[in-house]
């Protein structure tokens, strides 16, 4: 094995522990943005009537508080994915930089880590998506679209005259019937920081110019559809298959929940 193969296979190791890196940050997403079922309940208890259930007279108040049980979801899903982009650029790095160091001897960068993760968290929060929406916007809708499945169960639980605690049981059951949701935004934006953090990483490095795009899902039955997989095919600057600038964003989230990553091409010397 050369250089090359060596560093391309650690690259490959690293991005399979990112994957289950990954799978904690949506199970911890999950978790805090459901903080927001205990929200409800507490509501649905200032709300109880002495039988149990909840007036009908006072559906609509009980709606309006809803807006603010909205505004707390925002809040939980913006620092759990706060913390989801800054994790998966600090990992992204840090393996890089010992990956490079392990075949070649010298780190991929030498200094301006902290800049340089600062320089992930803001490509990642302010870039638009396909959709037109930036991290904020999309995190609003999922918060939104839960506060309206939740809303549209309590209504229909107190006109039936359903009892706080059966409608609790039932939050509980529509919110996992949304988690979905939630494990989209952060598999999609936890692996464009970890690419990003690659991408700039090799931008800023003395052992590579070119960057590869490999691509990982070769599971999904409709892989070859997917941008990723062009991208890897593609020779659109003569140095091979998958070869791009560290500076062609197109390559930082070909589509959602992409997990191909990118893996430096090291200078002739370094080989
Ligand atoms: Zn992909």
């Amino acid at each position: 094995m050369n250089s090359q193969e060596k560093l391309d296979a650690i690259f490959r190791r690293i991005a399979n522990e990112y994957g289950k890196l990954n799978e904690k940050q949506v199970a911890f997403a999950i978790r805090e943005i459901g903080r927001v079922r205990n929200d409800v309940a507490a509501l649905l208890a200032e709300f109880v009537a002495d039988d149990g259930t909840i007036k009908k007279q006072r559906l609509m108040r009980l709606l309006r508080e809803l807006e603010q049980l909205e505004r707390s979801m925002r809040q939980y899903g913006e620092q759990a994915l706060n913390k989801t982009i800054n994790e998966s650029a600090e990992f992204a790095i840090e393996q890089a930089n010992a990956a490079v160091k392990t075949v070649v001897g010298t780190t991929l960068i030498k200094s301006g880590i902290e800049r340089l993760n600062r320089n992930v968290v803001e490509y990642v929060a302010t870039r638009f998506s396909d959709d037109g929406l930036v991290l904020s916007d999309r995190i609003w809708n999922v918060s939104g679209e839960i506060r309206d499945a939740i809303a549209s169960q309590l209504r229909a639980d107190i006109i039936k005259g359903e009892s706080v605690s059966t409608m609790v049981r039932n939050i509980r059951r529509i919110y996992e019937n949304e988690t979905w949701m939630i494990r989209r935004l952060v598999i999609t934006e936890g692996n464009t920081a970890y690419r990003t953090a690659n991408a700039m990483s090799i931008e800023r490095s003395e052992v590579a110019d070119w960057v590869r795009i490999v691509e990982n899902g070769s599971r999904h039955p409709r892989h070859q559809q997917h941008r990723c997989y062009e991208l890897a095919q593609e020779n659109r600057y003569g140095q091979g298959r998958g070869i791009f600038k560290p500076t062609d964003t197109e390559i930082y989230s070909p589509h959602p929940q992409c997990s191909a990553f990118i893996v430096p091409v090291l200078k002739d010397e370094y080989l």
